[in-house]
């Protein structure tokens, strides 16, 4: 992997997949940092962040989106260092009511936790960051209420979920009926369209093919377009897997009873596997996995493996 070029101002903590990648900005005497990673992260989180910032302050966080990757060391950032917490205005009311099925931790089964805002960054308003000027763009159809963060002057994109080097995050809302694949489009096209130099993704190494990673990911699309049920599928290994690397090992029956009440299994089951029993629908997304190299099943076993 070729080293890729970024601003001194602008460090990359590149996590795994259970925890977003972090972005830290120094500005000056502050330092601010772009999504916080998984709960169960949030002390590594801090202490990556403490790194960078040295002596001073962490007086901004931002989250690109508040799925439970991306928020979940909000609180334990904020806790200790009373910075302030802009989201994307979509969700606002349901970080006010704490409301986890809008804000996707029930369906999920994922955990975050509690956190407030102090500020509503939005498409087409412009941040700040490590001196530089960030366009935010809306990024629905992974999340309705996404936005990614995208700079003219180096050409930089942070772009959350809406692209990987190989991807791009599971489009959530098409499992119940609505619209994702076209926002999912219509981003990547955006993307094309401002060329960005460098992609820092939500997950994984920052790259510079930016052509080809776009090439393989209007092919995803179309795949995942033409077939509802086989975006389902793939909804529901994604969440299988998340879990799973959570918590390592498991068995059948603790990963039926996770999931058997988790509402996006339920609807997924209702829309589109009502034929089959419950338990056989989340013993097929294991099996999946273990197909893909993402998991071991030995019978009733079942152990994370990367994929
Ligand atoms: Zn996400």
């Amino acid at each position: 992997m070729t080293a890729v070029r970024l601003p001194p101002t602008m460090h990359v903590l590149q996590r795994g997949w259970l925890s977003s990648n972090n972005v830290v900005f120094i500005d000056g005497a502050e330092a601010s940092v772009v999504d916080t990673g998984y709960c169960l992260h949030a002390e590594q989180t801090a202490q990556l962040v403490d790194r960078v910032r040295g002596e001073r302050p962490l007086t901004r966080i931002i989250n690109t989106h508040l799925h439970s990757d991306h928020a979940g060391g909000n609180a334990r950032l904020r806790a200790q260092h009373a910075a302030t917490i802009a989201i994307p205005p979509g969700l606002a009311p349901a970080v006010d009511a704490w409301d986890v099925e809008t804000l996707t931790y029930a369906p999920t089964r994922q955990q975050c936790p509690r956190f407030t805002y102090d500020a509503l960054l939005g498409a087409g308003d412009a941040a700040t960051l490590g001196g530089l000027q960030w366009e935010v763009l809306a990024a629905p159809g992974h999340d309705p209420h996404m936005v990614v963060l995208f700079n003219h002057d180096e050409r930089l994109l942070i772009s959350a979920d809406a692209l990987w080097e190989n991807g791009f995050g599971a489009i959530f809302p098409e499992i119940e009926g609505e619209s994702g694949f076209d926002e999912q489009r219509a981003v990547l096209e955006l993307i094309a369209r401002r060329a960005p130099r460098v992609v820092i993704p939500g997950h994984g190494a920052p790259f510079t093919d930016v052509d080809r990673a776009l090439e393989r990911a209007f092919a995803r699309l179309d795949a995942l377009a033409a077939s509802a049920e086989r975006n389902a599928r793939h909804v529901l290994k994604v969440l299988a897997k998340f879990w799973l690397m959570q918590v390592r090992e498991t068995s059948r029956a603790a990963s039926r009873s996770h999931f058997e009440g988790a509402r996006y299994f339920q609807v997924i089951h209702r829309r589109y596997f009502a034929d089959w029993p419950m338990a056989a629908m989340i013993d097929r997304a294991f099996d999946e996995l273990a197909s893909a190299g993402a998991a071991a099943v030995e019978g009733e076993r079942i152990r994370d493996r990367d994929g």
